[in-house]
């Protein structure tokens, strides 16, 4: 089975981070739980402008070195490559390609990863075109518009269940909270 792996809020924290660093540069207390969609400036009392300056600077700021993995990640990623074939699919911003290679170099992860376009850029595939191409049989994500897309172009998706993605429902669209769900899927 070819299996496509999101990073950010799949494999390792990114949201929780991103919020803390700005709370703490800011004065403000956004809560994770108040996220209700994966633009941060529709939930919270932060510009466009704003919010893509400030992950750009959490991540300038060397905070994802110390990067925090979701519960189970790393040892089931590395039990998934026994037997399937892995590919990362993230829509991380270009800017952060060589800082997102390095760390999962560092992280030791020896899996393929295609960048798809950012939420900010006009140029590239889709997540949805990449797993078509690439035929990714199922994505695990926890974007609720890149899993609709997906699920809707006729791939399985994986969706971890966040405050971000709620009342997203589709038949090819599974609903799990932690990597130990996915495992027992993918079996
Ligand atoms: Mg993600």
């Amino acid at each position: 089975m070819k299996i496509g792996i999101d990073l950010d809020d799949v494999v390792w924290e990114h949201f929780g981070p991103v919020l803390d660093y700005i709370n703490e540069k800011n004065g403000t207390d956004f809560k994770l739980d108040n996220l209700k969609t994966f633009k941060i400036w529709e939930s919270f009392d932060i510009s466009r402008e704003e919010a893509f300056d400030s992950v750009k600077s959490f991540h300038d700021s060397g905070k994802m070195d110390e990067v925090s993995f979701i519960d189970g990640a790393r040892e089931i990623i590395k039990d998934l490559t026994k037997g399937n074939e892995l590919v990362f699919v993230t829509s991380r911003a270009p800017y952060f390609k060589e800082q997102t290679l390095n760390l999962l170099k560092k992280n030791g992860f020896e899996i393929p990863i295609f960048f798809s376009r950012h939420l900010n850029e006009e140029n590239g595939k889709t997540k949805f075109e990449i797993c078509r191409d690439e035929k990714i049989d199922v994505m695990i994500e926890d974007s609720s518009n890149h899993a609709v897309e997906c699920a809707e172009g006729g791939i399985k998706v994986i969706l971890f269940d966040k405050p971000w993605n709620q009342g997203v429902e589709y038949k090819n669209i599974i609903r799990i909270k932690s990597w130990m769900e996915v495992r027992s899927i993918l079996k």
